[in-house]
Formats: C-alpha cells, structure tokens, sequence
C-alpha cells in the first residue's frame, strides 16, 4: 500500500501552451495528466499579456531566447486564433513532483519519449524548444505562478491565506440579466 507520510500535499500550475492547443493536445494532456491522481481546483482560458508573460518568464529575463519565449506563450507565433493557453490548478500529494516526471524534461528532444513534452514537443528549426506544457518546478514557483494567474476567487478552495478589501473597479456584465432578482 503507498505510504502518504513522506509526501507533501502541493498545488502546482500546469499551462497549455499555444502549440498545445494548435495542435488539439488538450485531451491527450488532460489524459496523461489523469495518471498522476491529482484534483483540479481551478481552470481557466487565458489570452496572455506582454506584461503577464514576461512576469511569469522573470528569471530568463537575461536568456538570450527570453524575447522568443515571451512570444512563444502569448500566441503570436502560432496565428491569432492561437492567442491562449489553458492554465489549470492540480492539486495533491508530490503534486509539483508527479506532474513534471509526467511532462518530462525541458528540452523535448532529451525528454523521455513517453513523457508529454517527449511525445508531443519539438525544437523548430529555428531553435524555439516548443515543449507543449509549462508546469512548476518547486513550491515557491508555484505558489507565484498561482498567484500571478489566478485570483482567490478563481480557485473553488482557500489554497493561500486571502484579505478583504474595499475597491471601486468597473466590470463588464451580462447585458439583458434582471440584476434586482
Ligand atoms: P521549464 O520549467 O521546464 O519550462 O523550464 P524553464 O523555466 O527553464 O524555461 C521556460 C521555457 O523557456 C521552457 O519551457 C522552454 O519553452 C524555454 N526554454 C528553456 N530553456 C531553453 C533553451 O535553452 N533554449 C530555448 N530555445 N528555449 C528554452
């Protein structure tokens, strides 16, 4: 029987990149996903901006590919109709752990073949590593990457301590609802 005592119950970001979605890997992903008995807590469609990528891709700031990388995830190498990625909240025991053996190494050419960035992922010929998924490396990644993705209100559980405050924000709203129900 699996001994849970040593394992650490962790949240971990898993993103849907650009060529993932072009390439309808979803399902696949999803699936392979499944094996590491993981909950969702949260998902979402994202269009992705300049500002929230290069905020998620902070420590390549001075990789020579950080410029192509910022691109690569907001879409605008993949055609407009592939400005997003599905980003998803798993959580559970070692989830940081299960879910990166489970995507495989960063470059998907030295990625295990039957791991998701070794089954689906490629080097372009312009040397982009287009590797499919993005998934937390450590604890402290992942809470920041939650946290830069999400809102509490986003996530059906209270992973981290949340605060009240008071804000005046215009928001878009369904037109034609009877709001006075
Ligand atoms: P990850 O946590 O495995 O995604 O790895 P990193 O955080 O180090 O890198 C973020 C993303 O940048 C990767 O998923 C790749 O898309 C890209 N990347 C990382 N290293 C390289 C590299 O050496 N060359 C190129 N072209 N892209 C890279």
């Amino acid at each position: 029987m699996e001994n849970n005592s040593d394992k650490k119950f962790q949240q971990t970001l898993v993103i849907v990149k650009p060529d993932g979605l072009k390439k309808s890997l979803t399902g696949n992903i999803l699936t392979r996903l499944s094996e590491a008995k993981l909950r969702i807590v949260a998902a979402k469609v994202v269009q992705v901006s300049r500002e929230l990528a290069c905020k998620h891709y902070e420590h390549l700031k001075d990789k020579p590919f950080f410029d192509e990388v910022v691109k690569y995830i907001r879409g605008t190498l993949h055609g407009e109709e592939y400005h997003r990625v599905l980003a998803i909240i798993y959580e559970g025991a070692d989830a940081i752990k299960k879910v990166r053996e489970i995507a495989g190494v960063t470059n998907p050419e030295e990625a295990d073949p039957t791991t998701i960035r070794g089954q689906y992922g490629r080097i372009t010929t312009k040397g982009m590593y287009e590797n499919v998924i993005h998934c937390s490396a450590s604890d402290e990644e992942a809470e920041n990457e939650i946290k830069l993705w999400f809102e509490p209100d986003d996530i059906v559980e209270e992973i981290y301590p949340v605060e009240t405050i008071d804000t005046l924000v215009k928001k878009r709203v369904w037109k034609n609802v009877n709001r006075t129900k």
